[in-house]
């Protein structure tokens, strides 16, 4: 997979999927992937057949978020058979590459990785497909906007100027490639302490939703900073599969994007 460039413009949206919804951010570690997974299985918990595509080349997390390895298998060496875990159809770059190994590709190859992703997995029929685009503003976004006709794309920032800096820097792109961008979450706002119920601002808070104001765009939510949420994810269950509250914040979220 990814071996050869590919450019071309043909169209690369799977022909049983009936929205794309892209994941992005401007800038890693603000919980682009974790996100990506929660609202994944979220949906798929209410009942939509949900695929998720970690394209994030540079650092693809989403087989150890939902806990999966195998490699995926394709009998006839064209078509790859999605796996499949808590609930949801999955497919991640990281399952195509040598683990460990560093990735150096240039567009084109990418560009190809992306299409092969897309086109030449057996996705099925999904009511969305979540794709878990790589941080900022690079070849994989320009080519899934420009060939695969994504429904819209959301914004994961921290509450954090800085992150709010790249995110802005994301928008602009999308807007540019004419995909609409269906609104901005905060993640890793307010701590509640689960001994003594204290909130604490560790990245500040609200930040996202000010912004949001500003750019007139909705605000699609907070999620909270929890180690729950952290362990889930190491542990390849996302915490949107239990029936604590940050499974019912995932929930409210699944509800607002998808109706
Ligand atoms: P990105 O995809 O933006 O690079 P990740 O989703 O991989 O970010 O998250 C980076 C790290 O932060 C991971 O270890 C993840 O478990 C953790 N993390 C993400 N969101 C939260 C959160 N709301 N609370 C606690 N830890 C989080």
């Amino acid at each position: 997979l990814g071996g050869h460039p590919k450019g071309g413009n043909e169209p690369i949206k799977p022909v049983g999927v009936k929205s794309i919804l892209a994941i992005a951010s401007g800038k890693g570690g603000v919980g682009k992937s974790t996100v990506s997974s929660n609202l994944a299985v979220a949906l798929a918990k209410q009942g939509r057949r949900v695929g998720l595509l970690d394209a994030d080349i540079y650092g693809p997390s989403q087989p150890r978020m939902m806990g999966v390895s195998q490699r995926p298998a394709s009998p006839d060496g064209k078509i790859i058979e999605p796996l499949h875990a808590h609930g949801v159809t999955l497919m991640s770059i990281g399952l195509m590459l040598e683990p460990d190994k560093a990735v150096v590709w240039r567009g084109p190859m990418l560009m190809g990785a992306l299409q092969q992703m897309m086109s030449q997995v057996n996705w099925g029929e999904l009511d969305v497909l979540i794709v878990d685009l790589p941080p900022g503003t690079g070849d994989v976004q320009l080519t899934l906007c420009q060939r695969a006709a994504p429904t819209g794309a959301i914004i994961v920032s921290t509450p954090q100027d800085v992150a709010l800096l790249d995110a802005r820097k994301a928008m602009d792109m999308f807007n540019t490639l004419k995909t609409p961008v269906l609104g901005l979450i905060e993640n890793m706002s307010t701590f509640h302490c689960p001994n003594c119920g204290h909130e604490t601002q560790i990245f500040g808070h609200d930040g996202v939703r000010v912004e949001a104001e500003k750019l007139e765009l909705p605000f699609l939510g907070a999620l909270p900073i929890d180690l729950e949420t952290r362990l889930a994810g190491d542990a390849g269950t996302p915490v949107a599969a239990g029936d604590g509250p940050v499974a019912q914040a995932y929930a409210q979220l699944a509800d607002r994007l998808v109706k």
